[in-house]
């Protein structure tokens, strides 16, 4: 055996590879394996949309998803009453005037009409949010109904206005004080388990911590090193990506997908809302540039924030298959290749 123990992390190298690393907040163990001959043709049948030339879509089609999506400018009455927007004064630059000339709105806020935790534990307000981050449903030349557009389609200034409505919104949700954690959430594509195809992010106000924080806030405590001692085996085994300021971001080994990336601010624990505005700027920024290269596909996002946790967020891609079988995860030999192509598309912008 060449078992390596870090102070906090559980792992095995075997001639400077990866062979396998415990998560220490899950559990779960990860073994790097080699997939490249295996057939994925039935987890990933009927991806249609990936077909690179289907037939050009019913105009018909088209205009029936937007009149009917709850998240369209002129359906705002289809939502619960609107809490906050983003207009084209506060943000002129917005890239989209082309498509849709001037819209009511560019960012929407307003609750999500089913709760995630039931008012009267928050309360007796809901603490669920909906903030629609666009008000085009389509890209710009759609090629079918499924071509939706997506957070990394907006340019980077706009997701920078996405994270400062995020943060409006906190402080609006903190000020209840039934209210001591917030989480914000994105899924990105039906494979992710997003409910409505218009692009939009979950805030989420909890009276406790959630569950998977609380879980890492454990972790903590028990592995005060765990985040920079991940950070360093990335960083030697060609996982680490960039870094932006005070912000890293590598691929995780011990992610809940066999794609996941993780954005971290390893000396800054604590809220969103006590971020100084520069490392704000790089913390969105950092999350952006990952976003803008997956690009259309399916993923999902966390942003995960308490006190005396390193800020952070997961990335999740959630094109590849995902099976958890009795807390083992395969993480494939490739996934160093894939990062080097992933540094490399980054450095292109
Ligand atoms: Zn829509
Ligand atoms: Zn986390």
């Amino acid at each position: 055996m060449h078992k390596v123990f870090g102070m906090s992390l559980e792992y095995e190298l075997r001639d400077g590879a990866l062979a396998w690393i415990k998560n220490p907040v899950t559990g779960v163990i990860s073994y790097v394996v080699d997939v490249r001959g295996k057939s994925f043709a039935f987890t990933l049948g009927g991806r249609e949309e990936l077909n690179p030339d289907p037939p050009p879509p019913e105009p018909k089609a088209l205009h029936h998803a937007i009149a009917t999506c709850p998240f369209c400018p002129g359906n705002e009455n289809m939502a619960t009453a609107e809490l906050m927007r983003v207009t084209l004064d506060e943000f002129p630059e917005w890239s989209g005037a082309a498509t849709l000339p001037n819209p009511p709105w560019l960012i929407r806020v307003f609750n999500n009409l089913f709760p995630r935790i039931p008012e009267n534990l928050t309360g007796g307000r809901n603490e669920s949010y909906i903030v629609v981050e666009d008000p085009r449903h389509f890209v710009a030349h759609p090629r079918s109904v499924n071509d939706l557009m997506y957070t990394g389609a907006l340019s980077a200034e706009h997701f920078q206005h996405l994270i400062a409505t995020d943060l409006k919104l906190m402080r609006r949700v903190m000020e209840n004080p039934a209210i001591h954690s917030v989480i914000i959430r994105k899924n990105q594509g039906r494979e992710s388990g997003a409910s409505q195809p218009h692009p939009h992010q979950q805030v989420i106000g909890s009276p406790q911590p959630l569950p998977a924080i609380e879980a890492e806030m454990r972790a903590e405590r028990d592995h005060p090193d765990m985040w920079r001692e991940l950070i360093e085996l990335c960083e030697r085994l060609g996982l680490f990506i960039e870094r932006n300021g005070r912000v890293v971001t590598y691929a995780s080994p011990i992610g809940a997908f066999p794609r996941s990336y993780d954005i971290v601010m390893p000396e800054f624990r604590g809220m969103l809302t006590e971020l100084p505005p520069d490392d704000l700027r790089d913390f969105a920024r950092a999350i952006y540039r990952i976003l803008h290269v997956v690009g259309p596909l399916p993923l999902d996002y966390e942003i995960h924030q308490a006190p005396g946790l390193p800020l952070h967020a997961h990335i999740n891609g959630r094109l590849y298959p995902y099976s958890n079988v009795a807390g083992t995860l395969n993480l494939p030999s490739q996934l160093v290749h894939n990062v080097a192509a992933l540094r490399k598309a980054l450095a292109r912008f």
